[in-house]
C-alpha cells in the first residue's frame, strides 16, 4: 500500500469528469487499498480518485467500522434537502454550509465486482453527495454559502465534531446486494 498526494485546488484534476471503471481490476483494488490508507492518514470521512489524481469513478467513505467502497456510484433515489457544515482534504484552511438532499440511495459496484445498493441519510448523505460531485469535478466551495477561512486547530475541532456526529448518527438505512 502507498500513500497518495491529495491535490488541493487549482489543480485541473479536480474540475474534470471521472471516467467509468470498465473492470475492476488488481490495480483498480489496489487503488481502493491506497486510497483508503490515505483517507485514515488524514482522519478523513471521505475521499474520491480525482483527489488523489485519477480520473476514475471511484469514491471511499469510512464511517466508523463501515466501509463504502464505491466504483461507478450513482445516485438513484434522494429524498428531503438539509445543510451541513463541510471541509475538504482538497480545500485545506476553508469550510462552508452545502444544501444535500436527506436521504440518498447509491447504486455501486464493490471491489469483488458486484453491484450494491446503499440507502443513507443525515451525515452520511451529505457525506455520500460530497464525495461523488467530486467525480463531476465539483468541489463543495462550488455550492457552498457561509465559506469561512478555518485554521489548523479549528480544522482539527471540525473534524472532532463531525467525528461525534458521526458516531451519533448511525446512519445507514439499507444496503443490500443486488
Ligand atoms: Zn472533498
Amino acid at each position: 500500500m502507498a500513500l497518495l498526494q491529495i491535490r488541493v485546488e487549482g489543480d485541473d484534476m479536480l474540475k474534470r469528469k471521472a471516467k467509468p471503471v470498465k473492470e475492476v481490476t488488481p490495480d483498480i483494488i489496489s487503488l481502493l487499498d491506497d486510497m483508503l490508507e490515505t483517507l485514515n492518514s488524514k482522519d478523513g470521512v471521505g475521499i474520491a480518485a480525482p483527489q488523489i489524481g485519477k480520473l476514475k469513478r471511484i469514491a471511499i467513505v469510512s464511517h466508523d467500522d463501515e466501509l463504502f467502497e464505491m466504483i461507478n456510484p450513482e445516485i438513484v433515489e434522494t429524498e428531503g434537502t438539509q445543510t451541513s457544515n463541510e471541509a475538504c482534504l482538497s480545500v485545506p484552511g476553508r469550510c462552508g454550509d452545502v444544501e444535500r438532499p436527506f436521504q440518498i440511495t447509491v447504486k455501486a459496484t464493490d471491489r469483488n465486482g458486484e453491484e450494491y445498493t446503499v440507502t443513507v441519510d443525515d451525515f452520511l448523505a451529505s457525506v455520500f453527495c460530497h464525495e461523488l460531485d467530486h467525480l463531476d469535478g465539483v468541489v463543495f466551495l462550488d455550492k457552498a454559502a457561509n465559506i469561512q477561512m478555518i485554521n489548523q486547530e479549528q480544522m482539527e475541532e471540525h473534524r472532532r465534531n463531525r467525528r461525534a456526529r458521526r458516531r451519533e448518527k448511525r446512519a445507514i438505512v439499507r444496503r443490500k446486494h443486488s
